[in-house]
């Protein structure tokens, strides 16, 4: 058997092209075009993975027709500047979206975000009130890879209730809100992590079987179902340069019935689904 690719590229297409239909509705509705406020505390504009990500935010809000802003502070800031920033951009009402760079400097960290951002700003979810409101089964943003991952799933209608999925990976910003959505989805979902003993038990149950551990190459052929949906959210730098996922991804190809592969699969969904977020205001 070899899979089907699940090419994240081609649906990003499709999901830029809604979203800039969207974005013309709501301009025409408010009178003005919804501000992205992205908000980066550093020193030096380079080519760090955080610069690249930033610039591709900004691309990514200019092809959907949606504003973006950058606020730049510097790593001398004390929390109580960046709280103000983002208190400013909270208060501002044309921002419709606010997104901090992580990571933070240590001495400012995630935590000082928690309760920083307006929860209907909230754009990549990351806020307690977001965060409590999925837990509850309220409406709430979330995480944009866990949008991405939930987005792949259903653009290839993946039936999901009643189904086994198992999710390799518990962070607070991937495997552990995926999980909260999939059980909202009347999956069965178990969530596996670094202290699982026997993972391969698990992953071999999996109808649906997500990889978000960080771990080049970590599921291997034989971990895998026939037949089963494999999403690989895994993105690792080689020391060659060359970007993996957490998936073998050839000899898995032959086990599995689809699969997402590592660049082009979840990756391009991402920063669209921070778009779409900002573009729909769900009040948490
Ligand atoms: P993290 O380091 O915060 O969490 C990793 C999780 O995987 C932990 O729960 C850990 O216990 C588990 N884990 C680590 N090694 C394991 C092993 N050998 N067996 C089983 N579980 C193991 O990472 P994260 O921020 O959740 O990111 C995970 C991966 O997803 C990374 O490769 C990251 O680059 C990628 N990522 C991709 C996107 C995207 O848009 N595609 C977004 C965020 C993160």
């Amino acid at each position: 058997m070899s899979a089907a690719i699940l090419d994240g590229r081609v649906f990003a297409a499709e999901i830029a092209r809604e979203l800039g239909e969207h974005a013309t509705a709501r301009q025409t509705e408010l009178g003005y075009t919804p501000t992205l406020a992205i908000v980066v505390v550093r020193d030096q504009i380079g080519d760090s993975a955080s610069d690249v990500y930033v610039r591709q935010l900004r691309r990514t809000a200019r092809q959907v027709g949606l504003n973006s802003r950058l606020v730049e502070l510097s790593t001398r800031s004390t929390p109580t500047d960046v709280l103000d920033a983002i208190a400013r951009l909270n208060d501002e009402p044309a921002v419709h979206g606010i997104i901090v760079q992580l990571p933070l400097p240590p001495h400012l960290g995630r935590d000082l975000l928690l309760d920083a951002i307006a929860p209907e700003k909230d754009v990549d979810g990351i806020g307690a009130t977001n965060a409590g409101n999925l837990f509850l089964n309220l409406p709430a943003k979330v995480p944009a890879t866990c949008a991405a991952v939930m987005e792949l799933l259903d653009r290839t209608a993946v039936v999901l209730d009643g189904r086994r999925v198992v999710i390799v990976g518990a962070s607070a910003v991937v495997g552990r809100p995926l999980a909260l959505m999939l059980l909202r989805r009347d999956a069965t979902v178990s969530v596996c992590h670094i202290y699982t003993q026997d993972l391969p038990t698990f992953t071999r149950q999996a109808d649906v079987l997500i990889a978000a551990a960080g771990v080049p190459r970590l599921i291997r052929a034989e971990m895998v179902q026939p037949g089963a949906v494999v999403i690989d959210v895994g993105i690792n730098v080689l020391a060659d340069g060359r970007v993996v996922g957490d998936v073998d991804f050839e000899p898995v190809c032959s086990v599995a019935g689809a699969i997402t592969p590592v660049p082009g699969g979840v990756g391009p969904l991402t920063n669209l689904m921070v778009m779409r977020q900002t573009l729909e205001r769900i009040t948490a």
